[in-house]
């Protein structure tokens, strides 16, 4: 696999930009608190699942306090449709505990302290920076993960390593780039069956002949 040249990469970039020019997550919130919860659901569970819990969810507990306040296996309840759900529910009262007792009840808008909270890792804490304040940051996902490596934007075997080369490669705009990523590889670049005879970018891809030979 080729790693296309600087040119390429800027025409790639400059795709991207146009067609998802104003990508945004597919996340229902309407503030900081919901966004935090909703990403930190939304690991290993589709977003469509994660919209379908959060209503009854905010209904009850609408604010990190009300959270932080919680009993464990009512918070199980309301999510248990959600994957990793006895986990996720943990971490959610831990989360909303330390909000409270370490940072005043307000959430944290710096990587440094998000992932000081239980459950937020360098990925969940992105997708909230992108998503808030539209930080100039990458986050990837299984979708991000695998777009770039059909586009041969990177060869490698993490998601923490390939985060940093699509960093490197696109450098500017990173915020609006990671949603069109996740979009493009959730509804076009799909894992089985992508839709190869309509893609923008086909003309750089490095897996094409691979998905046409099926
Ligand atoms: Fe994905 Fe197909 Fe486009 Fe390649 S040609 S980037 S596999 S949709």
């Amino acid at each position: 696999m080729r790693k296309p040249s600087q040119k390429n990469i800027k025409i790639i970039k400059e795709r991207f930009l146009k067609r998802y020019e104003n990508a945004r997550t597919e996340l229902n919130f309407s503030n900081l608190y919901e966004l935090l919860v909703c990403v930190m659901l939304s690991a290993q569970c589709t977003d469509k699942r994660v919209n379908i819990i959060t209503p009854n969810l905010f209904k009850k507990y609408s604010n990190v306090e009300q959270l932080a306040d919680a009993k464990l296996d009512d918070i199980k309840e309301l999510i248990k449709s959600c994957s990793f759900f006895n986990n996720k529910a943990k971490n959610l009262i831990k989360m909303a505990s330390a909000v409270m007792e370490n940072f005043g009840g307000k959430i944290p808008l710096n990587e440094k302290d998000l992932v000081s909270l239980a459950g937020v890792g360098q990925k969940t804490a992105h997708v909230v920076l992108i998503e808030y304040k539209q930080a100039n940051l990458m986050a990837v996902d299984t979708h991000v993960f695998r777009v770039s490596h059909r586009l041969g934007l990177s060869k490698a075997k993490t998601p923490e390593k390939t985060e940093e080369d699509l960093t490197n490669c696109f450098k500017t705009e990173l915020h609006t780039l990671h949603q069109a990523l996740v979009l493009f590889g959730r509804y076009q670049c799909k894992a089985i069956n992508p839709i190869c005879h309509d893609c923008f970018v086909q003309d750089f891809c490095q897996s094409k002949e691979g998905f046409k030979a099926r």
